[in-house]
């Protein structure tokens, strides 16, 4: 089964209705499940392929995927969060480097990150969620800006 008929399957089966706004916004996450969107993001993205979508339309369904279970959303200090597909769903597991300026968000994948979730599992019997871990700080643009 593909990504994309999983996720429809899911939304079938949960007490959501599948319009056909919400198979676009499935389509677009799908086709872009390598980047992090906004709801903003989405929504431009989205307008180009339907321009009659809403951006309260955009942000209700980004929620109710995220109940789902579908997309992994990864929050900022300021209120902006980004999405994108759970990574189950996907092949790789990567983890996220957050810049506090500029928000680019880079990825990691590393043994030593699934180390980490093991370990807090076992010693804290704490279960990570999502198995994703975001580190906050700044990235190596930024930190060139501060020297200037
Ligand atoms: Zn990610
Ligand atoms: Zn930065």
């Amino acid at each position: 089964m593909t990504v994309y008929n999983e996720i429809i399957t899911t939304l079938q089966k949960s007490p959501y209705k599948l319009t056909p706004q919400r198979e676009t916004i499935v389509k677009v996450l799908v086709d872009r499940k390598e980047e992090h969107l906004s709801a903003e993001e989405l929504y431009f993205i989205l307008k180009e392929i339907s321009p009659d979508i809403g951006l309260a339309t955009v942000y209700r369904t980004l929620d109710i995927f995220y109940d789902l279970k579908i997309l992994e959303k990864i929050t900022f200090g300021n209120g902006i969060a980004k999405y994108h597909l759970r990574q189950k769903m996907t092949i790789g597991m990567h983890h996220h480097l957050i810049c506090t300026k500029c928000h680019n968000i880079s990825t990691v994948s590393n043994e030593i990150f699934n180390k980490l979730i093991k370990y807090l599992n076992q010693e804290y019997n704490f279960e990570v969620q999502d198995n994703t871990i975001a580190i906050y700080g700044t990235c190596k643009d930024c930190q060139g800006e501060e020297i200037k």
